[in-house]
């Protein structure tokens, strides 16, 4: 099965796709934690990062569809893999499209739902360094601008599943389960 999660920073995307992995066995695709982890190596893609990343800006479409690409290629992602942190445009939405094959289509966009009062306390609680006040400020400038428009987006193909993310991690999960086990 190929997953997108789908939601604001903070809403817990991550938590839930890691449990979704373990459910599934299929690899958790974060484009967050790759960008994160070619910060740490300093590559070529590290170092067109960084600067973006730590004002909580979005990395050109570029950068992050090269990593995309070369990860969905991957042998563990043939038999499914979910998405989390990508698509953040519909300019990748359209290009993630091209770069799957038809009988590779997304089968479903879980869109978590959350209070933005109640994320900006979960990520300063989290204190990650791009966690800081101005910075969760700018993350979520991009999520309204850029990445919102992915909604209509994916409603229009009726495959977009709305979750309650102001529940329990166990009962957001369980929201998740069920939505998926109709597939
Ligand atoms: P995340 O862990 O998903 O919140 O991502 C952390 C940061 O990595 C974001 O604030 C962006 O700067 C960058 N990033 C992650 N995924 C993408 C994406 N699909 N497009 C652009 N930038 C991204």
């Amino acid at each position: 099965m190929r997953i997108i999660l789908f939601g604001p920073p903070g809403c817990g995307k991550g938590t839930q796709a890691v449990l979704i992995s373990e459910a599934l066995s299929i690899p958790h695709l974060s484009t967050g934690d790759m960008l994160r982890n070619a910060v740490s190596s300093k590559s070529e893609i590290g170092l067109k990062a960084k600067d973006i990343m730590e004002k909580g800006g979005l990395v050109s479409d570029e950068v992050v569809l090269s990593i995309v690409q070369e990860r969905v290629a991957n042998s563990d992602s043939k038999k499914g893999f979910i998405l989390d942190g990508f698509p953040r445009t519909v300019n990748q939405a359209e290009r993630l499209d091209l770069i799957l094959n038809e009988e590779q289509k997304i089968d479903c966009v879980l869109r978590i739902k959350v209070d933005e009062d109640e994320i900006i306390k979960r990520l300063i609680d989290r204190g990650r360094n791009d966690d800081k006040p101005d910075i969760i400020k700018n993350r979520f400038k991009s999520y309204n601008a850029e990445t919102q428009p992915l909604i209509p987006f994916y409603e229009t193909r009726e495959i977009l599943f709305n979750i309650d993310g102001m529940q329990e991690v166990e009962k957001v999960s369980a929201e998740i389960k069920k939505v998926l086990s109709e597939f």
